[in-house]
């Protein structure tokens, strides 16, 4: 599963509050939306959720990082 195709998305590290650290995350698709999709972003330790973002059709594209 470690293709390339991760170019989509820049941080593939993410504070993890659990952690406490900066970790790799999985990306997950949350929600299909007639706007878009959401995903969320779990920790790799310890599967806390530490964002989620929201992959819009149009052209705006917008991150939004707890
Ligand atoms: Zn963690």
């Amino acid at each position: 599963m470690d293709r390339s195709s991760y170019k989509d998305f820049d941080a593939t590290e993410l504070f993890c509050p659990n952690c406490k650290r900066a970790v790799p995350v999985r990306k997950r698709l949350l929600l299909v939306l007639p706007n878009g999709d959401k995903y969320d972003y779990t920790c790799r330790f310890c599967g806390t959720s530490v964002g989620d973002k929201m992959d819009t059709r149009q052209d705006n594209f917008r991150i939004v990082v707890k």
